[in-house]
């Protein structure tokens, strides 16, 4: 099959085991769904009201410190909590199953002022949230409860993100998440049946390929996957085979910042607006086994669709049947190909 076809076509997904369906020749339909508001940056670096600006009282009476850097801090709203659990009472039968769920959620601040985000951040200010990523999973991935490490990020309302302060969040578990937990078996199996990692050998493919890559750094390659669901999703891959953020060097984390950089600018600079996603870093498991079958990535999924107010939503076919899209991947790394690295709001 051509990659570029135009007619309705499944691709399979190696990372998750799963298809995606694309049907390019609908982009022609006209829309008369949702037009959601443009998200216009905010140019205030310091707002009383914000819960995460230096000083500000948080709910429940703490103060933030007067940071300058980055600042991290375990939520106060925390969806799981450290504290040792009772065992579940028996329910009578084996379907109707549950465990106890423990973790560690903390919130990470990138920076202190209030009006930035990674793509208006500078990658010399980006390198310190690289390393304070790599120090949670260390420090959270060393307890030996925790056996998964979850990075990430939800930018704008669009998603959910309740402020605009630059920050993301740490969610450690006491067991593998779903998404994560397919991925390990995914590559576990991989390397099993073929002796060679799942990842280098699609990153070879999609280099070889050429037409979804949008960047290469020294030491990070940024592509529009093969099997994206998301409209503009974005996936980036350390070239080097790594399986989590510990074992990078001072310049492959320099380099990983300058990546989320280039990236988010893109994604701003395509409809003229602060561009919503969720970021995450998927990595190896720490639940004490050796995983060489783990390659280090970040997916970002963004929601947007045609303009900076259009989104896609996951409804019907996608909800009861497989996610679709409209756009190939094809066409939407061109797009973010031909949109610029200078931000189009740049700082004063
Ligand atoms: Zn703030
Ligand atoms: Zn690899
Ligand atoms: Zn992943």
């Amino acid at each position: 099959m051509e990659s570029k076809s135009q007619s309705p076509h499944r691709r399979w997904n190696p990372l998750r085991q799963s298809w995606v369906l694309v049907s390019p020749h609908r982009t022609q339909r006209p829309w008369q769904g949702e037009v959601a508001q443009k998200a216009s940056p905010s140019g205030v670096s310091y707002d009383p009201q914000c819960y995460l600006c230096p000083g500000n009282k948080r709910a429940g009476g703490v103060a933030n410190p007067m940071y300058d850097g980055i600042f991290s801090f375990v939520n106060d709203y925390a969806a799981l909590m450290p504290d040792s659990l009772p065992a579940f009472a028996a329910t009578g039968s084996p379907l109707l199953k549950a465990e106890p769920a423990r973790g560690l959620c903390k919130v990470l601040c990138f920076h202190p002022d209030h009006s930035l985000t990674l793509a208006r951040m500078t990658p010399a200010e980006i390198r310190p949230v690289v390393d304070a990523w790599t120090r949670e999973y260390q420090e959270l991935g060393g307890l030996d409860w925790i056996q998964y490490v979850q990075i990430f990020e939800n930018r704008g309302a669009m998603m959910g993100a309740s402020n605009p302060h630059p920050h993301g969040q740490i969610w450690s578990t006491d067991f593998v998440p779903d998404e994560p937990a397919a991925e390990t078996k995914a590559q576990h199996e991989h390397l099993a049946l073929t002796g060679r990692c799942l990842l280098c050998e699609y990153l070879a493919a999609e280099q070889a390929a050429g037409e979804r890559i949008l960047f290469e750094n020294d030491h990070f390659t940024a592509l529009v996957p093969w099997w994206a669901v998301w409209p503009f999703e974005v996936l980036l891959l350390s070239r080097r085979h790594a399986g989590a953020l510990p074992e990078f060097t001072g310049s492959e984390r320099d380099a990983l910042a300058d990546a989320l950089n280039r990236i988010t600018i893109r994604f701003d600079n395509l409809f003229e607006t602060s561009f919503p996603y969720t970021m995450g870093f998927h990595q190896a498991p720490t639940d004490k086994g050796t995983h060489p079958e783990w390659h280090f990535h970040a997916h970002f999924y963004p929601p947007l669709l045609r303009s900076a107010t259009v989104r896609k939503f996951m409804v019907g076919f996608e909800m009861l049947g497989m996610p679709q899209r409209d756009i190939t991947p094809e066409s939407a790394a061109q797009r973010l190909r031909d949109a610029s690295e200078v931000h189009f709001w740049p700082r004063s």
